[in-house]
């Protein structure tokens, strides 16, 4: 499923096209995605201009002239295509820039989103609310999560893949970034050194920045909106390479929990 660094890289994406054009065709093709879509979302974005994008966590935002700023998800599967050259089953929602430009909101599974909110009421939005710092801003660092790890005896790695404490971060990335900072995932979250939680933070910083760079995916037919493809499994260190060797020779091994594996290595992660 998109990660962070995918949402990142498909607003940058979008950037190019929307940022300060106008919107002169908005159009829902169903009535939801994983909940139905703002029912007045084409009255209030129609002739609307684009004043900027962002991201928070795996949402993007995209800000309107008109006080709005449209929220996506992309869920399960979803992705932006870049100027279609037909519109398909599953392109759920069309967007059109005063430049002829159209958008088209992919997602065969559904587990997206699209909500419209007044932007000066962003801090508010349900999801947004009680959501902790991104990992790429500067409030995440080793003396925060020192204090909101402090006393904590649940696996580091739960507490990674907790929203409150980290905006975010996926399975993919929790995984690479506790292996590159040689940290167990089982490991208790109040029972890390300082020097430690700083390399910790230094490490996921890497890890999503890394995946950035090169186009993010985790998604093997995800493409980027401009149709280049992401990068695959082959770059990271242990997601997905049970049985493979870490580079300090010793096996990857993969824990299943509630659905979800862990991959790490249990010599060079204590
Ligand atoms: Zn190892």
């Amino acid at each position: 499923m998109p990660e962070l660094p995918e949402v990142e890289t498909t607003v940058r994406g979008l950037v190019p096209v929307l940022e300060g054009r106008r919107l002169v065709s908005v159009e829902a093709r169903r009535a939801d995605l994983r909940y139905a879509f703002p029912p007045d979302l084409r009255q209030r974005l129609t002739g609307a201009r684009v004043t900027g994008l962002d991201r928070r966590a795996k949402y993007g935002l995209i800000g309107t002239d008109r006080g709005d700023t449209m929220i996506f998800h992309l869920g399960m599967s979803g992705k932006w295509r870049i100027d279609p050259a037909e519109i398909g089953t599953h392109d759920h929602l069309l967007l059109e820039t005063e430049e002829g430009r159209r958008l088209a909101l992919n997602d065969p599974r559904r587990f997206g989103s699209v909500d419209l909110v007044p932007s000066d009421a962003l801090a508010g939005f349900p999801a947004f609310a009680k959501m902790g710092p991104e990992p790429l801003g500067d409030d995440f660092s080793a003396a925060y999560l020192a204090e909101a790890l402090e006393g904590r005896s649940a696996p580091i790695k739960a507490l990674l893949l907790d929203q409150r404490i980290v905006a975010g971060l996926g399975n993919i990335y929790v995984c690479e970034a506790l292996h590159m900072a040689r940290i167990a995932p089982r490991r208790a979250g109040g029972r890390i050194s300082r020097p430690r939680l700083a390399a910790l933070v230094e490490a996921i910083r890497i890890v999503l920045m890394a995946a950035i760079g090169a186009g993010g995916s985790s998604l093997r037919d995800y493409a980027r909106p401009d149709g280049e493809l992401g990068y695959f499994s082959s770059q990271w260190r242990v997601y997905g390479r049970e049985g493979e060797a870490c580079h300090c020779g010793a096996p990857i091994r993969r824990r299943t929990a509630s659905g979800r594996s862990t991959f790490y290595c249990a010599t060079c992660q204590r």
